[in-house]
């Protein structure tokens, strides 16, 4: 539909209040037409760059003909593990946004969560000779919130920091409890890195879907360009909030502020 349209308000009465409402409706759906184009725009280009490298693939599978070397194949379906990967986290973050993502919320001890999710990219880490630690209160932190999600936080956040990290470097996480702020008690979980940084300017920019601060440094390293995005919007669903401090070439820091759980509502 053309969205162009605009009623003149050239009087103070009813017709007049009734025209700028209208107008600014249209104002604001044209503002959505206009996400909504650049949507699929961006996932239009995001899903030609894995379908391209799987094409040439297969074509060199092809080439093979009978003897096609098992690296190939490896290789191929690595490409599609990604593809998928990219579909799913897109579903996901298009549910966060139109604020249609369910929480499955319960009680949630951070310290013990943490552990798990730390020993789960201990391997990873380490196989980029990168040190991992964790630091703990000695209290139990408890959070009110969907543990599958708040798992795919820290995991885009901790695969970020082992992603962005050069070889020898440290990747710390702390887990700090109430800490006050706008007047609400909040769990604070830092992931702190010594990796490459990000420069001031691109801040901002930083939880955008598709952004990133180094196009082809990220795309080799097998990143979608969601996780940042997907991360802020889970976050947000549970009330909470991510900040982010960085210096290039000595490191970032994410925290991740969840509000704590108030036990005598949740009884
Ligand atoms: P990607 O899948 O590309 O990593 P993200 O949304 O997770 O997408 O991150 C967006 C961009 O932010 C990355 O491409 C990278 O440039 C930058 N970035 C994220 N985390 C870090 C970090 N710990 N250190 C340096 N740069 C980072």
């Amino acid at each position: 539909g053309d969205l162009n349209v605009k009623v003149p308000v050239d009087t103070k009465d009813e017709y007049g209040k009734v025209a700028q409402t209208f107008n600014e409706m249209t104002f604001q759906l044209r503002g959505a037409e206009e996400a909504r184009r650049r949507l699929v725009a961006d996932v239009a280009h995001e899903l030609r760059t894995p379908l391209s490298v799987m094409q040439l693939k297969l074509e060199n599978i092809q080439q093979a003909g009978h003897q096609v070397p098992p690296e190939m194949l490896l290789r191929l379906q690595d490409e599609v593990i990604r593809l998928s990967r990219l579909v799913d986290d897109l579903h996901v973050l298009s549910l966060a946004e139109a604020g249609r993502l369910s929480l499955d919320r319960k009680p949630l001890d951070l310290t013990v969560h943490l552990e798990r999710i730390v020993d789960d990219v201990r391997y990873e880490a380490e196989e980029n000779g990168l040190d991992i630690r964790l630091y703990t209160s000695s209290r139990a932190v408890t959070v009110i919130a969907d543990a599958r999600r708040i798992t795919q936080v820290f995991f885009n956040l901790l695969t970020n920091a082992i992603r962005y990290t050069p070889r020898g470097g440290k990747i710390t996480v702390e887990i700090e409890d109430r800490i006050v702020d706008r007047n609400a008690s909040f769990a604070c979980v830092s992931v702190i890195d010594t990796g490459i940084g990000i420069p001031a300017d691109e801040l901002p920019h930083l939880f955008d879907r598709f952004y990133r601060v180094d196009e082809a440094r990220s795309r080799y390293s097998g990143g979608t360009g969601l996780g940042l995005s997907i991360a802020h919007h889970f976050v947000k669903a549970h009330g909470g909030f991510i900040r982010v401090t960085s210096r290039p070439d000595e490191g970032t820091v994410f925290s991740v502020f969840l509000p704590i759980a108030d036990m005598t509502e949740t009884r």
